[in-house]
């Protein structure tokens, strides 16, 4: 690229803050991005903005042409900010650094009318764990009824030529969003009445779709971090260089290549490095570094242009052999001296970093796959929230072995695999269809974690079913009076189901004292004239029973009860009590009492 540039860039010794974009689909980070690219090119800076790797460098030259009053450049000595841009991939935001974010500052677009949605709230629990200084992009505020729009301009010039009931159908919406910030813990304002951007959120109103408002919300980035970053932001420039891996994609000439966000140091062709890798850190040789070609030259057989060094902060594309098993999310760092005993100490610094990320794993449990280490990191977290074990824990699309492994799963609940924002590789997807394995993908982690939930639920439930089905239920009943209609072999009487639930070919007994004697086995049910399998309480039915004779063992008027197996009287007590009727209970309770007169443990 042109050296004129990257003089007016890499000026002093401070690196250029990284700032990530994040909010919910359709917010708007596609487009402010865009504006910003697109608003420099209009100021005739187009020249000063360069298009990285997954990135885009704004330099404070450009930002205060943008910015006009807003911005002095003499108070400032940081060279500018460095957009990631994959705000499609919104799990970028996980990807870490050196145990932080990778992201010195962020922007959280939210739609005005939209307000908070579940991606916003999963982008504010990161930006709080990680620590992440952040402010709010109040977005798409053109789209107020009777807004008055004004191109490019600074937002309070702006709303000065608002109707009245513009401005305040806007701030409804606005402190509207300020509420929502102080229910996640945080006090928000209108960014010009903040003073400290440490303990109180900026919101910027703006729309990425007529640019006002986005002077302002360069003038926030640089001031926030020119005034609370300064000293990360000094760092050895000429140093090793150290990286977060973005993206591994094939390339065409190339194999497998990394897509990289250098945030410290310096990299250059032929340097050893040494990348996180699924086993094991990978050491390779750098072959080439790759930053996109100038829109103008873009032709399909010469997307890339080769670089010979790149300075952090920066995004560019690394190619070398041996990356396939590269991983979203892990370190790059390059080694500096050609002896065993520096090549070692980065290694186990990777290798450090990487068993930060480490995510425990259990006997039993289900299988998780993330797009990047961070957001696998992310997905561990909620998971040991909500005390869901995992089996197996690894960054990638879904493959088949990850069928097999789910497969081996003990439990039923757990043959399940969790996908966060990973595809499925088509092999994978006929094995899903022959295995008993349940697939369940998202890309907003507590929706993932609530269907799963939902799916266990309704798994259980389906599984007390058919215990309860199988399980004998307590029954008390009554014989009626003059209702004989046969001696014995069998006996057939007249009852009424006192409560609970009387089923066919089941134990009959008569209590004597604590003590169940059994008297014989139903062996027929008629209700009605009907053959039934079953009758319940407030019931008067016709029963077969199998052993006694009416007069000897039984009498009209006696108390009869089904027995229960002491296994089927602790099961319903301990695990079904939720799902049998309040009758059945009455029944069952009734029968332990009886029981536990004389043996107090007994179903216990
Ligand atoms: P992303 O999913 O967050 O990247 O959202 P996009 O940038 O793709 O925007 C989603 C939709 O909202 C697109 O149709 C945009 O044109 C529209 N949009 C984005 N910003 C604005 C804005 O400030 N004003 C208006 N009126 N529309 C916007």
């Amino acid at each position: 690229s042109d050296p004129d540039t990257e003089e007016t860039f890499d000026a002093g010794s401070l690196r250029t803050p990284i700032v990530a974009v994040l909010g919910h689909v359709d917010h708007g980070k596609t487009t402010l991005l865009d504006r910003i690219r697109g608003s420099a090119v209009q100021e005739g800076e187009a020249g000063a903005i360069t298009q990285h790797i997954g990135a885009t460098a704004v330099p404070l030259s450009t930002i205060s042409e943008m910015a006009g009053a807003l911005v002095d450049p003499t108070d400032f000595d940081l060279p500018g900010l460095l957009f990631i841009d994959t705000p499609g991939h919104h799990s970028f935001s996980t990807l870490r650094s050196r145990g932080g974010a990778l992201a010195d500052i962020a922007v959280l677009v939210v739609d005005v009318n939209d307000g908070f949605q579940p991606q916003t709230e999963e982008a504010i629990d990161i930006l709080k764990r990680t620590g992440t200084p952040f402010v709010v992009a109040a977005n798409k505020v053109d789209t107020t009824p009777g807004w008055n729009p004004q191109e490019g301009q600074p937002i309070q010039q702006s709303l000065e030529t608002q109707s009245d009931r513009a401005s305040s159908r806007l701030n409804e919406n606005l402190y509207e969003l300020i509420g929502d910030l102080s229910g996640k813990g945080f006090s928000a304002d209108f960014y010009w009445r903040v003073q400290d951007f440490q303990s109180n959120i900026g919101v910027v109103p703006l729309s990425a779709m007529t640019g006002e408002g986005i002077p302002d919300l360069l003038t926030v980035l640089m001031g926030l971090s020119q005034r609370y970053m300064k000293e990360e932001m000094s760092v050895d420039v000429a140093g090793p260089g150290v990286g977060t891996v973005l993206e591994v994609k094939d390339e065409q000439g190339f194999g497998a290549t990394l897509d990289v966000v250098l945030y410290d140091g310096v990299v250059r062709e032929g340097d050893t490095v040494v990348v996180g890798g699924r086993d094991e850190p990978i050491v390779t040789e750098v072959r080439a570094l790759l930053q996109p070609r100038p829109n103008a030259e873009i032709r399909a057989e010469k997307q890339f242009e080769r670089v010979e060094e790149v300075r952090a902060a920066a995004g560019v594309k690394i190619a070398a052999p041996d990356l396939d098993e590269a991983m979203s999310g892990a370190p790059v760092r390059v080694v500096r001296g050609d002896d065993e005993a520096a090549l070692e100490a980065v290694k186990r610094e990777v290798r450090e970093e990487l068993a930060r990320i480490e995510v425990d794993t259990a006997e039993d449990g289900v299988v998780v796959k993330a797009d990047t280490l961070g957001s696998l990191e992310a997905m561990a977290n909620a998971l040991e929230e909500a005390e869901i074990p995992i089996l197996r824990a690894e960054v990638g699309d879904i493959a088949p072995r990850d069928v097999t492994v789910a497969q081996t799963a003990k439990e039923d609940t757990h043959k399940v695999i969790l996908g966060f924002n990973v595809d499925v590789l088509p092999d994978a997807e006929e094995a899903l269809e022959h295995a008993d394995v349940r697939l369940f993908d998202d890309d907003v982690i507590y929706q993932l974690v609530e269907e799963y939930e939902a799916y266990v639920e309704e798994l259980e439930r389906a599984q007390q079913e058919t215990v309860l089905d199988k399980i004998t239920k307590p029954a008390r009943f009554r014989i009626l009076q003059d209702h004989t209609f046969r001696q014995n072999d069998p006996a057939v009487v007249g009852v009424e189901i006192l409560s609970g639930t009387v089923q066919n070919n089941r134990a009959v007994a008569k209590f004597e004292g604590s003590e169940p004697n059994r008297v014989g086995t139903l062996s027929g049910i008629q209700h009605q004239g009907d053959d039934v399998d079953s009758a319940q309480a407030g019931e008067r039915v016709s029963v077969a029973i199998d052993g006694p004779t009416v007069g000897r063992q039984i009498e009209e008027g006696d108390e009869l009860w089904i027995e229960l197996p002491e296994k089927h009287a602790k099961i319903l007590e301990q695990e079904l009590a939720s799902e049998i009727r309040a009758d059945e209970i009455e029944a069952l309770k009734a029968y332990l009492e009886k029981r536990r007169k004389t043996d107090p443990f007994w179903g216990k």
